[in-house]
């Protein structure tokens, strides 16, 4: 073997410059090891030290000499990270236009990416210490029915790449589609003499915790490691590292855990792949579905994307041939049937504190049998305005486009969009009146109304509001499940995939603003919103058919017709059909460059400089305009559209577009968002 000689290494490095920097190698001793692309080392940069990622290896440079540092040390005793990670890393760097190292390194946990390295050493001593066998046996295993094992079948058929949709009504039994594929693989590369790992992704962990149970109870001897934003640091070092190391045999995780390090992946489930929650807003705003889909691609693997309401990119791929679609038609549990759903016609009926009698009856009868009810309204506090009647003053928020809310047993208003906070005034500001009125109703305000109504109930209010300390949300869904609750009060956080085994009714409350929405995408999000909620009912076989009421001021729009027939290909179809028309995704590629400044003019003024910057043949910059929500915490924020018929086209142009803004360094902060979901 021949002795190491010097090397220039290429690093990324955690930096807003899109470039990666040049460093020098030098072997100490004959019998050092010579550095490998995606080890992690440490390095002067300018007067401090860094952590970064070997992404290639030279033997010269382009800089001259003198101008080249020195590795201070190399992470020799963390594995390297694969090239097909480098090369998932990259695309999104690329795709999302954001420099390498801003994507590489902020994924890692932060005990990667510390100086000192004794974190990462006791939990490498952790991971790869072997884990004590379980002795538990697994829990009981179903025999699927028809649609699911032909699922089964066709997703384990090859292990070469596809994209399937698994589109199940709620309660069709997906998870266990999941199971099944996972084990089936897991069985299949091991008896190969070959190893595997599994990807699953969820939206919110802390939200569905059914999963991960029923993911460990089902595979008792395997190391099933979860990975999101809530874990402390030694938990999420030791998470990731197990992937890593490969000793995870499964990865349970949010959308960050798609860009985990798993070097034997085989299979990646996308659950309830619409969930909004998969895009990340900040920072390197990627989808964490896209990237999925991408990743196995890159690997060659199946990639499973579920939903009984999937997106209208991928119904539009699966109806076009791009996806395979799979359908899972009926309730899988025995005697579990869908709920009736019906609307109230709010135009006829009087409410009385927001609530029709029609569907006060149906809480009253769900009581007297011993049946759970959920009531699901969208809007957290007591009325999201206070109004004076004698002068006409309003609680606007003083640093926002928005109304302050009333928070009733706080007792303060409330801005949702910054944290400004006020004590409900005695009076009028303005004009001393001490009548001042809540106008609409929040959660607050129902569940105050459902205690008069029902003074023996058991309600319980879940939402933002009511869950703020860590692991309240949990605690109080538990309850809920014990069956200690008799009407579950909540925002679309009871909407998400918990499986009630006593409720039998669902009351929907006031969702019409979303209809008239200036967001196209609100009404493909309300529909998905209530199938899900509708979903929560009659999950079991019941004692009694469960049903939905829907609280409505315009029972003839299509979307709660569809909703009616739990019609989602209908509703697709025609949602569909209306983008294509109006030219909008899926059938259009967009992004989005926003301002955001202390005037709105600035904020204007730079979005109308960027776009005459570069000519831009096959894409169409729109006028800039104002956000809907103008002004956020004392800024003001402005945005410019960008629409191509072709993403290559799209994507070449915003290369050299990032390239120019970049090279123009403004005081005002912008964000370019490939793909935005909220327009
Ligand atoms: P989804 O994710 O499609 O909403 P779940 O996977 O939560 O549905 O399944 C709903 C219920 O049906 C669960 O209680 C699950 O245990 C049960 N279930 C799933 N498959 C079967 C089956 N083949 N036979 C009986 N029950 C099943
Ligand atoms: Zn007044
Ligand atoms: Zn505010």
């Amino acid at each position: 073997m021949s002795p190491p000689t010097p090397r220039i290494l290429k690093m990324a490095l955690d930096t807003p410059l899109a470039i990666e920097f040049d460093y020098r190698w030098r072997p100490e001793s004959a019998d050092d090891p010579n550095p490998t692309v995606g080890q992690l080392a440490q390095v002067p940069f300018g007067r401090r030290e860094v952590i970064g990622l070997i992404t290639a290896i030279h033997e010269s440079s382009d800089h001259a000499p003198e101008k080249i540092r020195d590795i201070t040390a190399i992470r020799y005793q963390l594995p390297a990270l694969s090239a097909h990670w480098i090369a998932l890393s990259r695309f999104a760097a690329e795709y999302y236009q954001r420099p390498l190292g801003e994507v590489v390194l902020p994924c890692l946990p932060k005990n990667l990416r510390a100086l000192k390295s004794t974190a990462l050493d006791s939990a490498l001593k952790k991971v790869t210490a072997p884990e004590s066998p379980t002795k538990s046996e697994p829990s009981s295993v179903p025999q699927l029915n028809q649609d699911q094992q032909v699922a089964v079948d066709a997703i384990t058929a090859v292990s070469s790449y596809s994209t399937t949709l698994l589109f199940g009504v709620t309660g069709s039994g997906k998870t266990e589609v999941y199971l099944r594929s996972a084990q089936k693989i897991l069985e299949r590369e091991r008896q190969q003499g070959g190893r595997a790992q599994v990807l699953i992704l969820v939206p919110e962990i802390n939200l569905t915790p059914q999963l991960e149970n029923s993911v460990r109870a089902r595979f008792p001897e395997l190391n099933v490691v979860s990975l999101h934003s809530q874990l402390s640091e030694g938990e999420r070092t030791r998470s990731w590292l197990s992937a890593h190391l490969g000793s995870a045999d499964i990865v349970l995780g949010t959308r960050l855990a798609v860009l985990a390090s798993m070097p034997d992946l085989k299979l990646i489930v996308v659950d309830e792949e619409h969930d909004p929650s998969y895009k990340q807003q900040e920072g390197l705003r990627y989808s964490a579905r896209d990237l999925a889909i991408w990743r196995a691609r890159d690997l060659n693997i199946p990639v499973v994307l579920g939903s009984a309401t999937p997106s209208m990119e991928s119904w539009h791929h699966a109806e076009s041939g791009r996806y395979r679609k799979l359908v899972l038609t009926q309730r899988a549990a025995a005697q579990a049937v869908l709920p009736n759903i019906s609307l109230i016609d709010m135009e006829r009926i009087k409410a009385s504190e927001g609530l029709a009698p029609p569907l006060i009856a149906a809480l009253r009868e769900r009581l007297a049998r011993g049946e759970q009810s959920l009531l699901f309204l969208n809007r957290r506090g007591y009325a999201p305005v206070v109004h004076c009647d004698a002068c006409g003053w309003i609680s606007n928020c003083q640093r926002c486009t928005a109304f302050m809310v009333l928070h009733k047993p706080e007792r303060r208003l409330r801005c949702h969009h910054c944290s400004f906070e006020l004590k409900i005034p005695a009076s009028c500001p303005t004009c001393g009146n001490v009548d001042l009125q809540p106008l609409g109703r929040g959660t607050q305000r129902i569940e105050e109304y459902l205690h008069t109504l029902f003074p023996e109930a058991r309600v319980l209010r879940i939402d933002a509001d009511s869950t703020r300390k860590k692991g309240s949300a949990q605690a109080a869904f538990e309850t809920v499940h014990r069956g200690e609750v008799d009407i579950l009060l909540g925002t679309q956080m009871v909407a998400k995939g918990h499986d009630f085994q006593r409720l039998t009714l669902v009351g929907v409350i006031n969702p019409d603003t979303a209809l008239f929405s200036h967001d196209y995408r609100a009404g493909e999000r309300l529909f998905a919103q209530l199938m899900q909620v509708a979903g929560r009912a009659g999950r079991a076989g019941q004692m009694s058919k469960s049903e939905v009421l829907v609280q409505t001021r315009y029972a003839q729009h299509p979307l709660y017709r569809a909703l009616l027939g739990h019609d989602f290909p209908g509703f697709a179809s025609a949602t569909l059909e209306e983008r294509r028309s109006a030219g909008l995704p899926p059938y259009v590629f967009q992004a989005l460059l926003r301002a955001e400044s202390k005037t709105l003019t600035n904020a204007l003024e730079f979005l109308q400089q960027a776009r005459a910057l570069l000519p831009h043949p096959g894409i169409v910059i729109n006028d800039p305009v104002p956000m809907t929500m103008t002004r956020v915490a004392g800024v003001e924020r402005a945005q410019l559209l960008l629409e191509s018929n072709a993403r290559a086209t799209l994507q070449n142009f915003l290369k050299l577009w990032v390239q120019e803004l970049r090279k123009h360094p403004s005081r005002l902060r912008w964000t370019l968002e490939v793909d935005p979901i909220d327009i």
